[in-house]
């Protein structure tokens, strides 16, 4: 059977459904599977994505119950909002996969509607008596997708920390309207990169001290079942290109992906190391260039000053997941990759070698965009389209412009609303003044003819309860306490 094993080799390999409850491995590595199948037959099933994501989970989840994986793949899709759950829409030559029809409007949803039900299923089969806390730090979107999900995962709490500051008047609006008995979202004084270091921390320091029958887990992109739900709808956006006809023989999809912890293009990775036919995957950071400069150069470098963007589901130093790309470049080598993150945790910076740059530039293409062409990409493709792309997407669709031509069909990976983001979108359409209406959301809708998603109607028209801000270095303290008050 498929088991989960650690990119740092230094922790035992575990049943899958165990490895969702953990979240990290034991050695602070990340859990991949043990074993690759051929994933390519799945494109058949691109039509019916609840069919596919059970087919999927069935297969990597092996050790638990399949039908209670089903229901939870059911469970999971009739939450969004397009019956489709990953529409594929064209816009002038190229392709969208728009990732963000969920209740909380970002591509986080896509994985995070299923991960609760299914780590509810794992944690009655191997620890029924045990309540998990789920932490998560968050630039906006994993909070308030992952308090979406776990509210409705019995035996789960979740806490999520975001930058005080950090997230976009929608987002915290979503998180403080779902706050309530199993989720909380508490804001720092600190940027993301502090609240996820603060969380890891919590990990390590209170992991031995948790009250009897109390645990942690974690709804972040480490988290394994994460990337399998992700998987999911590259496999069902090849098929639908094939469907359409846009994808001939010989030829592969290239995505392009608004990257930030590198957990969204890990999963096209993922797909294409299993058979379906993906050409490159184009990473693209925001002014936050340290992905794009370590996939153009080799050198991983965090030791610089995070800029706040208008995208900033993308501000990000560390971005955790490129540990599992390392670990396939290294050839499976877990003890290299556990000595550069050695060095990334030491010394800030590490770079690796000719072979490995080889196996990654074979894959991967890095670009960065910045906050004015991510603007003028939202204006031009509404003009000659009218098609509202959010600041996140707009920077892949920038990113797209420059590419070279490959003779692939090409997908741009839409991450999240546009209504998210109604100041960025006002400003790029040179339209500030429907940010004086009351209700800029409902001002946008009207000046685009675009709907709101039903996710975030009404919403900031509401009053919820007041922000909880904490400083960073008491984040710590902060997960004890209320972990002792569950
Ligand atoms: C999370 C997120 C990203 C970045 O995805 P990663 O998996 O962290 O690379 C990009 N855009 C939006 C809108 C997001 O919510």
């Amino acid at each position: 059977m498929t088991h989960c094993i650690s990119t740092r080799g230094n922790s035992p390999s575990v049943l899958p459904g165990q490895a969702l409850l953990q979240g990290a491995a034991r050695d602070g590595g990340l859990f991949l599977m043990d074993r690759l199948v051929d994933l390519s037959p799945l494109m058949a099933l691109h039509h019916d994505i609840t069919k596919l994501a059970a087919k999927v989970f069935q297969l990597f989840l092996p050790d638990l119950d399949s039908e209670l994986v089903t229901k939870a793949a059911q469970q999971a899709y009739a939450q969004f909002e397009h019956p489709d759950a990953a529409p594929l829409k064209q816009v002038g030559e190229d392709f969208i996969l728009e990732l963000f029809h969920g209740p909380t409007a970002a591509f986080k949803d896509l994985a995070l509607q299923a991960l609760p039900l299914l780590m509810a299923i794992a944690r009655l089969q191997y620890a029924p008596d045990t309540g998990y806390t789920v932490l998560a730090a968050t630039s906006g979107d994993t909070g308030s997708a992952a308090m979406s999900g776990f509210a409705r995962a019995s035996g789960f709490h979740a806490l999520v920390y975001y930058p005080q500051g950090g997230v976009s008047p929608v987002q915290l609006q979503q998180m403080l309207s779902l706050c309530g008995e199993q989720a909380r979202a508490i804001g720092i004084r600190g940027n993301f990169d502090d609240a996820q270091a603060g969380v890891k921390a919590a990990f390590s320091a209170l992991r031995h001290e948790l009250p009897r029958g109390q645990a942690f887990s974690s709804a972040n992109s480490i988290n394994i079942g994460r990337l399998l739900a992700q998987m999911v709808y590259y496999i069902k956006a090849c098929g639908d290109l094939r469907a359409k006809g846009a994808l001939k023989d010989g030829q592969a999809v290239d995505f392009v992906v608004p990257s930030g912890n590198f957990g969204n293009i890990l999963a096209g990775y993922l797909v294409k190391k299993m058979g379906l036919p993906v050409g490159q995957l184009v990473c693209v950071s925001n002014a936050n260039t340290v992905l794009a400069d370590f996939l153009n150069t080799g050198v991983y470098d965090r030791r610089r000053v995070l800029s706040k963007t208008q995208s900033p589901s993308m501000d990000i130093l560390v971005s955790s997941n490129l540990e599992r790309l390392l670990y396939y470049a290294a050839e499976e080598d877990a003890q290299k990759v556990a000595a550069f993150m050695d060095e990334l945790n030491n010394k800030g910076v590490y770079a690796i070698d000719e072979a490995m740059r080889r196996h990654i530039n074979a894959h991967f293409v890095g670009v960065s965009r910045d906050d004015a062409q991510g603007r003028a990409a939202i204006r031009t493709v509404y003009e000659r389209h009218r098609y509202l792309l959010d600041p996140h997407t707009a920077l892949a669709y920038a990113a797209l412009k420059q590419l070279p031509s490959t003779g692939n069909p090409k997908v741009v990976v839409a991450t999240a609303s546009p209504f998210k983001f109604p100041r960025t979108l006002a400003q790029a359409l040179g339209r500030e003044d429907l940010l004086a209406d009351n209700d800029p959301l409902r001002a946008l809708s009207r000046a685009t003819g675009h709907p709101i998603p039903r996710a975030l109607q009404g919403l900031m028209g509401q009053a919820f309860g007041a922000e909880t801000i904490i400083d960073a270095q008491d984040l710590v303290r902060d997960v004890q306490r209320r972990v002792a008050a569950w």
